[in-house]
């Protein structure tokens, strides 16, 4: 019920914030620097941030603390998920600093029951939801993509010719020859050309996907783990169901979007292509924040081809459509800076 009066203030976009536990690598647990709700059950929204003595309130429609499981963050957003299937076109993004939990939030351990992310779970839901719906007389059918956006250059993660050992920092294209271009269609709909898209039907087929996601991106392991971060991952799931009994038709899309590292590089130690990449993400992550806030102010102008980013997913954002953005903070002291500049991009969005 909460759930559905947050859908109906709010309109389409929504802003949930996660704070990961404590890691034994983070600098310091003395002194908390986060101060949050703490439990689950709670429904908070509000989360206090403290700087050198000073309070930084802020208020989001809902907050999880270290606590919450993979479970508890899916139940709020599963109605989400599920509107997909009744046509809806669904953006969910992860925003935070490198190490604050995008992946895990998104990915998770899908080799672990209760550590799988929002994909598996996703996938796994829409699956059976279409099983259970053939009974009403719908039949689906599911495509899924899988690419990543690196230096506002596209890459294929679920291409099946990639060589191993390839040299990841180097663009695809050079590679394979493809040119993964961004297209619209007359329908209004948008598409990269040379893009392997791949049928999901069964719950085999969801589970070879994931593993070949999760092996596309473990290629030159320490290379690829850096660039991870400094990518956007954009996991894309498109529905298209008919109703053989009334012949009604759906179309809905859903986008899980892993988004490159937040933190502000330092400027003068970035020189050449550290550089080039540092611009890149700054002008990608600020691009996504003004379309989102034209559209929450109903600009008449959205800037949305300013990245390849926001370009690729116009359709899917702004509408009918429903937008959901994460934003992802380390509780650890040393990343205080980091995550005030989070919450502060979130609460902009919000
Ligand atoms: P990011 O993708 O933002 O760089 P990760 O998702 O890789 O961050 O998280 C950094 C580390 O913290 C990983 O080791 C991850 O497993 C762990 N982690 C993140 N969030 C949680 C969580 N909610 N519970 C347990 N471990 C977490
Ligand atoms: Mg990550």
């Amino acid at each position: 019920k909460l759930h559905n009066t947050i859908l109906e203030l709010k309109g389409n976009i929504r802003v949930f914030c996660r704070v990961r536990p404590l890691l034994p690598d983070d600098g310091g647990a003395e002194g908390a620097v986060i101060s949050y709700p703490t439990s689950v059950e709670s429904l908070g929204c509000g989360i206090d941030l403290i700087q050198t003595g000073q309070k930084y309130p802020f208020t989001f429609d809902k907050v999880f603390n270290h606590e919450a499981s993979q479970q508890d963050v899916f139940v709020e957003i599963s109605q989400l998920v599920q509107s997909a299937l009744d046509g809806y076109k669904v953006c969910i993004f992860a925003y935070g600093q490198t190490g604050s939990g995008k992946t895990y939030t998104m990915m998770g351990r899908p080799e672990t029951p209760e550590q799988k992310g929002l994909i598996p779970r996703s996938l796994e839901q829409i699956f059976q939801s279409s099983q259970s719906l053939q009974a009403q007389g719908w039949k689906y059918k599911m495509q899924a993509s899988m690419l990543e956006i690196y230096n506002e250059a596209i890459r294929d993660l679920l291409s099946t010719n990639r060589s191993v050992g390839s040299d990841p920092t180097r663009p695809e294209s050079a590679v394979s020859g493809k040119q993964y271009t961004i297209k619209h269609d007359a329908n209004g709909n948008t598409y990269v050309s040379d893009l392997t898209i791949v049928d999901v039907s069964s719950i085999t087929e969801i589970s070879s996907l994931l593993r070949q996601a999760a092996q596309s991106r473990s290629v030159g392991r320490t290379q690829m783990n850096e660039q991870s971060s400094r990518s956007h991952m954009v996991f894309t799931l498109r529905i298209s169901g008919i109703n053989e009994g009334t012949e009604q038709q759906v179309q809905g899309v859903l986008n899980l979007i892993d988004l490159a590292g937040s933190e502000r590089l330092s400027r003068s130690g970035a020189t050449g292509d550290r550089l080039k990449e540092t611009q890149a993400i700054n002008k990608s992550l600020s691009c996504l924040s003004d379309v989102i806030f034209a559209l929450a102010k109903k600009e008449d102008h959205v800037p949305f081809r300013n990245s390849k980013l926001t370009y690729l997913l116009q359709p899917c954002l702004g509408g009918d459509s429903k937008t959901l953005m994460f934003v992802n903070v380390s509780p650890d002291p040393t990343s205080v800076g980091e995550s005030l500049c989070s919450l502060r991009f979130a609460a902009r969005v919000n």
